[in-house]
């Protein structure tokens, strides 16, 4: 299977959290579309605490809006401006909303034991158990 998700995907949302968010607080995402775009989006966080939206809304309506499918995902937060970045695996929501994309979309996770480096996995590995294959082959493959 190839990889798409790499360093250059990851920079970019690094580079999104520094210039949108600088010395502070911030979550960003970037991802890669099936044809290679990369589209970016930051969390929202209105002053209604339970409107906010996970940094990858934006990117994932994004890519709705524009007919693309995507294929990768990466998330970096941090908590204060001296903070490290860390690598966040997409949240049980964000999950469901890639899974429209299908189960080999690739999400960048951070390694175990340190936070600010990243993992590539599918998101069949983040979720072995996903609900919908209940519905599939008894084998469970798409
Ligand atoms: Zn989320």
């Amino acid at each position: 299977m190839a990889v798409n998700l790499d360093q250059a995907l990851v920079d970019v949302a690094i580079d999104l959290l520094e210039k949108r968010f600088p010395g502070e607080e911030g979550i960003a995402a970037a991802m890669y579309t099936n044809d290679k775009e990369i589209l970016t989006s930051v969390f929202f966080e209105p002053e209604w605490g339970s409107g906010m939206l996970c940094a990858e809304t934006g990117a994932i309506c994004e890519a709705e809006k524009l007919s693309k499918r995507i294929v990768a995902s990466v998330c970096v937060s941090r908590q204060t401006g001296s903070s490290p970045i860390l690598i966040l695996t997409p949240c049980g929501i964000c999950q469901e909303r890639l899974f429209h994309w299908g189960q080999d979309v690739e999400v960048a996770v951070p390694t175990i034991g340190d936070g600010t480096k990243w993992d590539v996995k599918t998101l069949k590995e983040v979720q072995p158990y996903y609900w919908v294959n209940a519905f599939k082959q008894p084998d469970g493959r798409k």
